[in-house]
């Protein structure tokens, strides 16, 4: 009571909450007027497009975050070329949709739709790729606008291969990206196989897959020793694909399984009782939903989850990228790592783990699957209690079996072992940044641990 007067009298005031400061530019002109050399702004400042990401790449405490979702019209949809043209700002999922309307998809099918073109050109974006041609968003952009730290507008062109290696996965630390031109070719099916496997006979399978021509996309459970395995092939003629099968599959894999094991994870103390029945309902849901209702898909339909804001659902992920010629070893490791981690700390994640196939890509300089085929492991829970010192045993495991770190999406990576594992891209990434922005304009601390 007395403290509030006091408050009245004008003479003392309440500690403002300190924070980012966050800028949505509604157009071009004003991101680059926030970005001119003498504009008046918080440093460091970090793009941001839907914010999915698993680390804080995205956000700076001190700084300004500059969110591209006021960036949202598709430019041009060339239909004759396929190609696409889209500010940065645009949500996959509003890019999927437009492109179909003219008989065109996007190269790869990519999960998670909410994301944006810059967010997924900036960050690896990756998905069940079927072939061996680019397996990320960003293998597919031909051009791109960028706003460099100085404020200047730098266009990249096709020519320009080098330079578009490099602010292909630059998350941000290069510049923002404003516009790109995305190659894009006329809807293709495909069929979808599903298949229910242990561990160790996923294991005996798992290098043929990684290194055919499949999109391999598999749910990992470990403590009921079963991989889900959801199989992507161009068959002669897989028949018409429906979207609405597909909704249905994500709705229940994003929205439901989530929500339900929240509610779970509150309401039944016993840990014994409440996994075995979380476990049950993520079998059911693979052996109901996955298996019996998508048989064939295309990208534009086959596009899922919209996880417009994932850390709202609390649903935390860590993903490692594994080499593929040693996931065999990895996978029972792996479910190793969990059974101990259980026994010793009494937590474990609630949602099966999502492995991907990534080809070999080298279109990026940053490219985690750069010099082989990978196995990206996204590890994933609602659990919040036990989870961040979850991520550094994760962290640990990865190590140990040669994983591949993404800035982006594996929390708790050390920046000695990124340098291991990313050795001279890294440091030629690091000169490159060291020169367009010799300022530190978009150098925020998380970042700076990786490409000061
Ligand atoms: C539950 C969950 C599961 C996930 N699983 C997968 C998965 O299976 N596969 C996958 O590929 N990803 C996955 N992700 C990761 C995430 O969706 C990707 O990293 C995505 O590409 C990020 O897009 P975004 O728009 O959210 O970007 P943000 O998270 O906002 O930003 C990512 C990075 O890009 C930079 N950036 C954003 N916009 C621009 C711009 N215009 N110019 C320059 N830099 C920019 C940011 O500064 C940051 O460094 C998952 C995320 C969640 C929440």
């Amino acid at each position: 009571m007395q403290a509030t007067s006091l408050r009245k009298t004008g003479r003392f005031q309440r500690q403002k909450p300190t924070g980012p400061v966050e800028r949505t530019p509604a157009n071009l002109n004003e991101l680059y007027r926030l970005l001119e050399a003498d504009a008046f702004i918080a440093l460091p400042i970090r793009p941001q497009g839907a914010g999915t990401a698993a680390t804080d790449c995205n956000s700076s405490e001190t700084g300004t975050n500059i969110k591209t979702s006021g960036l949202d019209t598709i430019v041009n949809i060339d239909s004759y070329n396929h190609t696409v043209t889209a500010q940065a700002g645009v949500r996959l999922e509003v890019l999927v949709i437009a492109l179909a309307e003219h008989g065109l998809e996007l190269i790869g099918s990519y999960d998670l739709q909410g994301r944006t073109v810059g967010g997924a050109i900036a960050a690896p974006c990756f998905g069940p790729c079927i072939g061996n041609n680019g397996g990320y968003f960003s293998s597919h952009v031909v051009a791109m606008k960028v706003v460099m730290p100085d404020g200047r507008l730098m266009k990249i062109e096709a020519r320009q291969e080098n330079l578009l290696s490099a602010f292909r996965m630059s998350f941000g630390a290069l510049g923002i990206i404003c516009e790109a031109t995305i190659r894009v070719r006329p809807i293709r099916t495909f069929s979808a196989s599903h298949r229910r496997v242990t561990i160790d006979k996923f294991s005996t399978v798992v290098d043929a897959l990684a290194n055919g021509e499949i999109g391999l996309k598999f749910y990992l459970m470990p403590y009921r020793d079963r991989v889900y395995l959801d199989l992507r092939r161009y068959d002669s003629e897989p028949g018409n694909a429906y979207r609405a099968p597909w909704k249905l599959k994500d709705w229940g894999e994003s929205t439901v399984l989530p929500h339900v094991f929240k509610s779970l994870n509150r309401i039944v103390p016993i840990p014994t009782v409440r996994y075995r029945l979380i476990d049950s309902i993520s079998e059911a849901t693979q052996g109901l939903v996955n298996s019996r209702l998508v048989n064939n898909g295309s990208n534009a339909a086959s596009q899922s989850n919209h996880h417009r804001n994932a850390g709202a659902r609390g649903c935390n992920y860590s993903t490692w990228c594994f080499p593929a010629a040693n996931f065999s070893m990895i996978v029972k490791a792996y479910r190793d790592f969990c059974a101990t981690t259980l026994a010793a700390t009494n937590y474990r994640c609630d949602l099966p783990a999502v492995g991907y196939r990534l080809c070999q890509d080298a279109s990026a300089l940053l490219s985690p699957s750069y010099d082989e085929p990978m196995i990206a492991l996204t590890t994933a829970s609602t659990q919040i209690r036990g989870w961040d010192d979850f991520v550094i045993d994760l962290a640990e495991f990865a190590e140990q079996w040669a994983g591949t770190p993404i800035i982006s999406q594996s929390r708790a990576a050390r920046a000695t072992h990124a340098q291991q594992t990313y050795t001279n891209r890294l440091d030629f990434f690091r000169r490159m940044r060291q020169q367009l922005d010799p300022e530190n304009r978009l150098l925020s601390p998380f970042l700076a641990q990786y490409c000061r």
